[in-house]
């Protein structure tokens, strides 16, 4: 069977379970996948890196010719994560058609340029990369550059979002970051991205608002964990769908055009786009008149030896802005990002004038 071809379908979609665990448990949920007709390649996740030594770290290469006979049962291309060279050798032998690399792994040079090497010159396999642990952007490029500099077209490699780890509780398992993402297309716009909402979620409950976001932002596809029985998983048992549930996160999500011909439509938005052109002209102008008046201070409190910095004051704008944006509709915590913002520009500017 040919290689897939990651550019073919857009959206395309990887599912499957996180973890094989038995023959059974692979083929059946890799079978009720295929038959959703909503799936494009099957993933299972073959060796596990774990936090914890001890826990299910994989059942290792009994679980690779359950993924081949699974690929010969439905005649879809198959995928699982790669950490060694040694991983990369075995999934070779079982005709595997997707090699991703691990979060845990992209954040490793040493490791993604050993996996590299073991690929050197191959023109038949794809290699997706997951974004690093952390948001380190440069580092998920130095990545995609040490499979291009071993041969790797850059047509068969691919990204994928699936959130970043950070400190302190949260909604989310990983911070999704968007902003981040559109800065990683605009370095590689014409490699495809897909979003792993499983990983980014880590419960079920979000992965609907997390797939859609993912589609309104015109990704290139998704990656789902399923499982046939999610709470009896080995991992990530909290955040795999039944091969049903995920056919049915599938027909809720909309998968919008990127743009539209309709003069009626054009016109709309050029007309918002320009009046969207006239408040921002107008914000930036304020804002570089508030920064003039922040100068202005700085020089008010260098002539009298006062520090920049007066806690009951800033306390005292917080207040009064963020009264101000609940009458305005703005959310507390957008309109503290901004101030926060302002403010470190502010006592950048005061610094200036204080210290020259
Ligand atoms: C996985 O896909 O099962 C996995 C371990 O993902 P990540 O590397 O994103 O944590
Ligand atoms: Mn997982």
């Amino acid at each position: 069977m040919s290689k897939f071809d990651l550019n073919a379908k857009k959206p395309f979609i990887i599912a499957g379970p996180c973890s094989a665990e038995t023959e059974e448990q692979t083929l059946e949920t890799c079978k009720l996948l295929a038959e959703t007709g909503m799936v494009d390649v099957l993933r299972a996740g073959i060796w596990k890196p774990r936090t914890n030594p001890g826990s299910f770290e994989g059942v290792g290469l009994k679980g690779l010719a359950w993924m081949a006979e699974a690929k010969k049962q439905t005649g879809l291309p198959i995928a699982t994560e790669v950490a060694t060279p040694k991983h990369v050798e075995n999934a070779l032998e079982f005709g595997f058609d997707i090699l991703w690399i691990g979060a845990r792994t992209t954040v490793s040079p040493f490791a993604v340029q050993d996996i590299a090497e073991a690929l050197r010159g191959n023109k038949d396999i794809n290699v997706l990369i997951k974004n690093p642990m952390h948001p380190d952007l440069a580092l998920w490029a130095g990545a995609v550059a040490r499979f291009e500099n071993v041969g790797i077209d850059e047509k068969n490699i691919g990204l994928i979002h699936r959130g970043f780890s950070y400190f302190g509780a949260s909604k989310y398992r990983n911070a999704p970051m968007w902003h981040l993402m559109l800065e990683m297309r605009s370095k590689f716009p014409d490699m495809p991205m897909i979003c792993d909402p499983s990983h980014i979620c880590g419960t079920r409950e979000y992965l609907q608002e997390i797939s859609q976001t993912a589609a309104d932002m015109r990704y290139d596809g998704l990656m789902i964990e399923s499982h046939i029985t999610p709470d009896k998983a080995l991992s990530d048992a909290s955040q795999q769908l039944t091969p049903d549930g995920f056919k049915k996160l599938m027909s809720k999500i909309r998968w919008r055009a990127g743009s539209k011909d309709d003069p009626e439509f054009i016109k709309a938005l050029g007309m918002y786009r320009s009046e969207i052109d006239q408040l921002d002209s107008e914000i930036f102008e304020l804002l570089s008149r508030r920064m003039k008046v922040a100068e202005k201070i700085g020089e008010v409190k260098k002539d009298n030896d006062v520090a920049i910095l007066q806690e009951r004051r800033w306390g005292d704008i917080v207040d009064k802005v963020v009264t101000q944006a609940q009458k305005l509709d703005l959310s507390e915590e957008f309109i503290k990002t901004v101030l926060e913002a302002i403010h470190i520009e502010s006592i950048h500017r005061q610094n200036k004038v204080m210290n020259n």
